[in-house]
């Protein structure tokens, strides 16, 4: 504890040294046991499924967008004057169009076109949310908050997708790679900077109103005069305009705080794969396996629902 004080006091300094603005909003995704989730080691790849990618876009156009939304959240592009992070987020190119959502070790990207359904369907058989414009479920160690695994949904069934800054003009289309910025958020272990009530555990018990980095219990989303602090960051919850999704591509001073914090600067850095079946298991810690991802996309699953990245018409 005591060293962590410390770490986040060198980071609050290196903070005011490089960043323009306080940061003091970002809020972690916590699980049923109450532990932040994280990585390992944030050395973290994903698999983009491009074979499916819908055609607003030619593939090499969805790859670049998306590993541009990879390097938002790396070290090149969160370290100021100082080194704050070692976080990498990569993205890669795989033939399989499709992957399957589970702890399977392969963090997908993934296209639904024809229908917004999960493949496996929950236990209950339900599709998602048309009003979600991408689903990230995260399997994670639930006593230790360690992310295992991460898979990214893009729901090109009720929305088309697009390229903001080349084709402004296409107004019906998402802007791709904010959108991605968004949800990547969520695979490093970010929650929204504001909070939708009604959320439930697996077990139904109700998603506790999480705290911001600073201890503050978060607002509700619906709350009005919201600070900017909260609204201006890529974890915020919703956009209204293409161009605010546009927006969500840089990130805010205070999710690049997040990013530092969770995943403090080391030397001697190596990356780590996270931890598997075996080791958890035996260590009497649960999980959350192929067969459990309610428990833990219904921790994901939820705030990602509540993303709604819709446009609304005003
Ligand atoms: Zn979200």
């Amino acid at each position: 504890m005591k060293i962590r004080t410390i770490s986040m006091i060198v980071l609050l300094v290196a903070a005011v040294a490089t960043l323009p603005l306080p940061a003091a909003a970002y809020v972690r995704t916590v699980t049923e046991s109450g532990a932040s989730t994280a990585w390992k080691t944030p050395c973290v790849t994903m698999e983009f499924s491009l074979g499916a990618a819908p055609p607003e876009l030619d593939a090499q156009g969805y790859l670049s967008a998306a590993q541009a939304a990879g390097v938002a959240w790396s070290q090149a592009s969160l370290d100021g004057v100082n080194r704050c992070t070692n976080v990498i987020l990569t993205v890669v190119s795989v033939p399989d169009v499709a992957g399957k959502i589970g702890l399977d070790y392969h963090n997908r990207l993934i296209f639904r076109q024809g229908q917004w359904c999960s493949d496996p369907l929950p236990k209950d058989g339900s599709c998602n949310d048309p009003s979600a414009l991408a689903l990230t479920s995260v399997f994670q160690n639930t006593d230790t908050g360690e992310i295992l695994d991460a898979d990214l949904e893009v729901n090109a069934t009720d929305f088309t997708w697009g390229d903001y800054v080349a084709h402004p003009e296409e107004s019906d289309a998402q802007d791709f790679q904010g959108a991605i910025t968004h949800e990547f958020g969520h695979v490093i272990g970010l929650s929204h900077t504001c909070f939708s009530p009604g959320g439930t555990f697996a077990d139904g018990t109700l998603i506790p109103r999480p705290t911001d980095n600073q201890g503050n219990p978060v607002p509700d989303c619906n709350a009005g005069n919201l600070p900017p602090i909260i609204t201006q960051a890529t974890m915020y919850v919703s956009v209204a305009t293409p161009s605010a999704e546009f927006e969500l591509r840089s990130l805010s001073p205070d999710d690049m705080q997040a990013a530092c914090d969770i995943y403090l600067f080391a030397t001697n850095f190596e990356c780590v794969a996270p931890s598997r079946l075996g080791s958890t298991s035996d260590g009497g810690c649960s999980y959350s396996g192929p067969t459990g991802r309610d428990s833990v996309a219904g921790v994901l699953a939820i705030l990602a629902l509540g993303l709604a990245l819709r446009r609304r018409r005003w």
